[in-house]
């Protein structure tokens, strides 16, 4: 069978620029890679309590039959979004497949035509593809710059004063960056929004089992919950489950489940997805310990890093993603080759996933790293860019 030549002619720039991605093999490698930031992935308990639960309520089946507005809203789902909106301090919760379907689903029927969304330069792929496909303006802002959204904002108005196809204003963000693993400022966010009477939504995927008493996100570790328009919640990363929920009013819930297009034409999570989202959230209320562990880890690391006189090449972060620039993808791959054959598990970000120049290995820091392999693999590290 022919392939078509414009295909294979991109494939050929992605091998010459070293940048072709590969699926890689399962490995036992030291996990640096991973978000199973608080290792529910691998927890017994969350899997037994599963298909305990599962037996319990007599719910023998593998699959949801359909689409959550035809047959497929067994009764798991009601059960599991009260009880997450009430974790989460939020007026309700609507599950959607995955965190890529939430933030598609939400930024394709939210905003709209006259509407402005303006997003953070460093917003997930997942989010840009679903403001690609609304029909709102859009504008990025500098990275964690709200003077830079400031003046977007005072240049919207202005054109609104001009023409009459000025609406909201939704501005987005993530709470932790997935690529470079720091937060913004998100009191002065909230302040800058309501100053222009914004709709503020944000992206917790990588702070959901990272940040808060309870692993509930930096939004209520910062008690900012009841400013924000809607939050992501993702389950692939903290909770080393799948699926997603976005946080939101009554108003909202049934918006999105009206006219959010990738909540509506697709088969629901299957009910067994859907109890071990609920018992990943029990265990949440329960252990402590594994928070406890991730964030001395977190601590310890960037002792480790300033110890070496590594801190200036990473990105300033306190989140369990720690990113150490070394540009170039040929550079960056040979470093993390190096690391991976000394037993260690840290994965290259390459352009074009990051801009060139920004190429990177990425740490994902859990709370099943032992402080020793988190020393012997800075040392290398620092063996290996000085
Ligand atoms: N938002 C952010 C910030 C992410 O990092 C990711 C996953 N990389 C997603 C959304 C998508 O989540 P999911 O993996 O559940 O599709």
């Amino acid at each position: 069978m022919n392939f078509p030549k414009n295909l294979s002619d991109k494939l050929e720039t992605r091998r010459q620029n070293k940048s072709l991605r590969i699926l890689p093999q399962p490995n036992d490698l030291i996990d640096f890679s991973s978000n199973d930031y608080i290792g529910f992935s691998k927890s017994e308990a969350i899997f037994n309590a599963t298909h305990q639960f599962l037996l319990d309520y007599n719910i023998k089946r593998n699959g949801a039959t359909g689409s959550r507005l035809i047959s497929g809203n067994h009764i798991l789902y009601t059960e599991t979004e009260n009880y997450i909106a009430q974790f989460h301090q939020a007026e309700s919760a609507l599950l959607f497949n995955s965190g890529y379907d939430a933030n598609v689903g939400f930024f394709s029927s939210v905003p709209h035509k006259g509407d402005l969304i303006l997003y953070d330069e460093l917003c997930h792929a997942s989010i840009r593809d679903g403001i690609q496909l609304s029909n709102a303006k859009s504008y990025k802002f500098k990275h964690n710059d709200f003077e830079d959204l400031e003046l977007l904002i005072q240049r919207c108005y202005a054109e609104r004063s001009r023409s009459t196809l000025l609406n909201e204003i939704y501005i987005v963000t993530e709470s932790v960056f997935s690529m470079d693993g720091d937060c913004p400022n998100m009191e002065e966010l909230v302040a800058v929004s309501e100053k222009h009477n914004c709709y503020l939504v944000v992206d917790e995927a990588h702070a959901l089992g990272v940040f808060g008493g309870k692993g509930e996100g930096l939004i209520q570790h910062l008690q900012l919950q009841d400013k924000i328009f809607a939050r992501v919640m993702t389950f692939g990363k903290g909770l080393g489950c799948h699926g997603a929920v976005i946080l939101g009013s009554n108003e909202l819930k049934s918006y999105l489940v009206n006219f959010a297009r990738s909540f509506i034409y697709t088969t629901g999570l299957s009910p067994h997805s859907v109890a071990t989202i609920l018992m990943g959230y029990h265990h949440l209320e329960k252990d402590k310990i594994a928070l406890e562990s991730l964030r001395e880890n977190i601590v310890f690391f960037n002792q480790v890093k300033k110890m070496l006189y590594l801190s200036p090449l990473f990105v300033r972060s306190k989140s369990a993603i720690q990113s150490v620039i070394i540009p170039g993808n040929e550079k960056v791959k040979s470093i993390a080759n190096a690391l991976q054959q000394n037993g260690f598990d840290v994965k290259a970000i390459l352009s074009p996933t990051v801009p060139e120049g920004q190429e990177r290995l990425r740490f994902c820091i859990h709370s099943y790293n032992t402080k020793e392999d988190i020393t012997k693999v800075l040392t290398l590290l620092s063996s290996f860019v000085y």
